[in-house]
């Protein structure tokens, strides 16, 4: 285990590492308060030391179902657990429910940690909740998390933005599609995929069809490249390509049932000529030709 590693298993120090700690505020939640903290959208070593920190500190940690189960070993043993994300088969808890439990478990004098995945502030409600506590007069703080869409680009190789590509990115909830008030709503992605947009979208498989013939409607181009990255960051991660006009039959054939993201622009062909250059190197790791022998050659090698 590295030093990095036994701080966020044992939550100590980094003494070796100093120089990263000294001067930063350390990550306090003090009693009756709430730490509204984003779990990362993949394994535990997607989290922020600052999260991991946090999350180690909970008397009580009320999570969802994207939360990766290795982070669930952060808390100590005598932390109470509350599960409020989706189960299989059963309907998912309210908003109003998972706002009074958080409520009451902070008027217990608890530290309460309210973990989710990604960043709590995309599609994650996490200001609805620290709204609601603050008219109730408990205090919340926010820590960031690594948000699915950055995740999912890491892992893929597909860059959001590219020189002369994509200069922007757009996220975009792909839910309720069929509302009158999303009945423009492709026009406007077209918009920015003409002006150099990547568009990213959540919980957009299940309207991938809508979504595909929305833009093909506004002219887009059939053989635009879209990638389906389902459990992005995680052993599992299964990776969709498609195309535009292929996009509603390749969701099709995704079984599994983990969360998937869908990323649409010329920059998935970027990240497939990268996954195919790196597939094509035999990867020999390289030896040493000697070990460092002082501290001063050490720093002069990674400098
Ligand atoms: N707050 C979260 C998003 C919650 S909305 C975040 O910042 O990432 C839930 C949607 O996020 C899922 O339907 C999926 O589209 C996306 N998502 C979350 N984790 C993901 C993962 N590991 N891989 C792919 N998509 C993911």
């Amino acid at each position: 285990m590295n030093s990095v590693d036994a701080m966020i298993k044992g939550h100590q120090p980094i003494n070796s590492l100093g120089c990263l700690t000294d001067g930063l505020p350390t990550s306090e939640l003090q009693a009756g308060e709430v730490a509204i903290v984003g779990a990362g959208c993949g394994q535990l070593d997607l989290m922020t030391i600052k999260a991991a920190r946090i999350v180690a500190q909970a008397d009580a940690l009320v999570f969802d179902s994207l939360v990766s189960s290795d982070i669930l070993t952060l808390v100590t043993p005598s932390c109470q657990r509350h599960f409020v994300g989706k189960r299989c088969g059963h309907p998912s808890i309210k908003q109003e429910d998972i706002n009074a439990l958080l409520l009451s478990l902070a008027q217990q004098g608890l530290k309460v940690v309210r973990l989710k995945g990604g960043d709590p502030h995309i599609f994650g409600r996490g200001s609805e909740e620290a709204l609601y506590l603050a008219q109730q007069g408990i205090r919340s703080q926010f820590i960031a998390g690594v948000t699915a869409a950055l995740g999912c680009a890491s892992s893929t190789g597909i860059p959001l933005t590219f020189r002369g590509m994509a200069r922007s990115v757009t996220l975009i909830t792909g839910t309720k599609m069929t509302d009158a008030d999303n009945a423009n709503a492709p026009s406007q992605w077209q918009a920015l995929l003409t002006a150099q947009s990547t568009l990213v979208f959540y919980m957009g498989k299940e309207q991938a069809t809508s979504i595909s013939l929305g833009l093909l409607d506004t002219q887009c181009a059939a053989n635009l490249p879209v990638a389906f990255v389902t459990n992005g960051g995680r052993p599992n991660q299964i990776v969709t390509y498609a195309t535009l006009d292929s996009m509603a039959d390749a969701a099709l054939t995704i079984k599994d049932s983990g969360p998937t993201l869908i990323i649409i622009g010329e920059v998935v062909s970027v990240g497939q000529q990268l996954s195919a250059l790196l597939d094509d190197i035999d990867f020999v790791s390289p030896q040493p030709e000697s070990q460092p022998h002082s501290e001063y050659e050490c720093e002069v090698l990674y400098a």
